[in-house]
């Protein structure tokens, strides 16, 4: 029987951990299982080993290891950070934020709260481009501004915002910046300092790590509130055992990824292309969100006449893991928030498909994905109604051929 191929390409859901990381949390699950809280020596190694990794995090993100704080994960770290900013900006009686339309949920839903809680939401336009202007966000600030949160990099759509440029709005205004750099991390530089950042968040199953676990970078100076009420974890700010494996499995798999950014984006870049061209080349598909300033493994096309879920069902029988969007949207039938966010109407919008490129793929797997999508887009349209109306004329395309 001949091999089936398998090719992961969602690495923006989740990624396979490292060896690395594997390796640094062995220890912590076996030899040095101690609670760091305790005083005897298993306790204090295990302490010792966290502030370590406190120090690896701190350094690779260009910030003093006080302002590091390890969470359960991304959403976590966006709950606390954007609370937080919220709460300190109430005290003074500034109860606006900004943030824009295409952010991921942990970030849209907690601001659904605050705005429920009675502060005033401002979500920004992202263009069709997928990308917030600068200018717009300093047009955006106002005297009661208390946060301006914007992500990273898109995690269904995989653009790159002008991070820096934002944060120097934000700084000049005196309004604190959040950002999800929750793609990012480990795949694109971060520099704390130089980009302007007060506070952000990232997740280490996103860069080979474990999940369940996450960070939270918060300026010295800004007041956090607790997300989990307990012990005196975290300088009182994380109540819980540390879950120390993980947070060892994360500083190991941040130092990993962050040593091969530049290897992995020359490795990844002219095979993210290679596959834009050729998906380019199936009539009436669009790729999402601009080409130049994304994530060297995203690709995210929409095709028209297409209904994203059996698209992955029969790539998936082909061995292509891959995905329509956010994996918190899939399951459901709402079109991707993100894809209306650019402008793609309803109709095209559910025929969407991201492909999340990991280190490993090759020319090969392109071509195969590449192959895969036009049979089964071809095959999907051959039995739609739908498709027959809009070759017969009787709807308009929306995409040019
Ligand atoms: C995955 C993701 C999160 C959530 O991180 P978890 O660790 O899974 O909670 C938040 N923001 C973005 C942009 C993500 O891609």
């Amino acid at each position: 029987m001949a091999d089936i191929r398998h090719i992961y390409a969602d690495n923006a859901a989740t990624t396979r951990m490292s060896k690395t990381a594997i390796e640094a949390m062995l220890p912590y699950m076996d030899k040095i299982y101690g609670n760091p809280s305790s005083l005897y020596s298993i306790g204090q190694d295990a302490k010792e080993a966290l502030e370590e990794a406190r120090q690896d995090v701190a350094a690779l993100l260009g910030c003093s290891p006080k302002e590091i704080y390890f969470t359960s994960g991304g959403s976590e770290a966006d709950n606390q950070a954007i609370r937080s900013a919220a709460l300190f900006g109430a005290k003074k009686n500034k109860k606006h934020i900004i943030s824009s339309k295409f952010e991921h949920h942990a970030v849209l839903h907690t601001l659904d709260k605050l705005a429920k809680e009675g502060f005033e939401i401002t979500l920004l336009d992202v263009g069709p481009r997928g990308i917030v202007d600068p200018k717009l966000v300093a047009d955006s600030i106002r005297e009661d501004t208390a946060l301006v949160t914007i992500m990273y990099a898109n995690n269904e759509i995989g653009t790159i915002q002008p991070i820096r440029q934002i944060g120097a709005v934000c700084k000049e205004k005196g309004v604190i910046f959040h950002t999800d750099a929750v793609q990012a991390a480990g795949h694109i530089s971060i520099d704390v300092k130089d980009q302007n950042i007060d506070m952000l968040s990232l997740s280490a199953h996103k860069f080979h790590g474990p999940k369940g676990c996450g960070v939270l970078y918060s300026r010295l100076g800004i007041p956090l509130i607790n997300i989990i009420e307990g012990g005196a974890q975290e300088r009182g700010k994380r109540g819980g055992t540390e879950n120390v494996p993980a947070i060892m499995g994360m500083a190991a798999a941040l130092k990993e990824a962050c040593g091969n950014i530049q290897k992995n984006t020359e490795h990844l870049l002219p095979l993210r292309n290679r596959l834009i061209d050729g998906l380019n080349r199936i009539s009436y598909s669009e790729l999402n969100g601009d080409a130049d300033s994304r994530l060297p493994g995203n690709v995210n096309f929409c095709f028209e006449g297409i209904e994203g879920e059996s698209l992955l069902l029969l790539l998936d029988d082909k061995g292509i893991s891959a995905s329509s969007g956010s994996a918190c949207t899939s399951g459901s039938l709402d079109p991707s928030h993100v894809l209306l966010a650019i402008g793609r109407p309803h109709e095209v919008a559910h025929g969407s498909l991201r492909l999340s490129l990991g280190e490993e793929a090759t020319e090969e797997d392109i071509d195969y994905i590449i192959e895969s999508v036009n049979d089964v887009v071809t095959y999907l349209r051959n039995m739609s109604p739908f498709w027959r109306d809009l070759t017969e004329g009787k709807r308009p395309h929306i995409f040019e051929e």
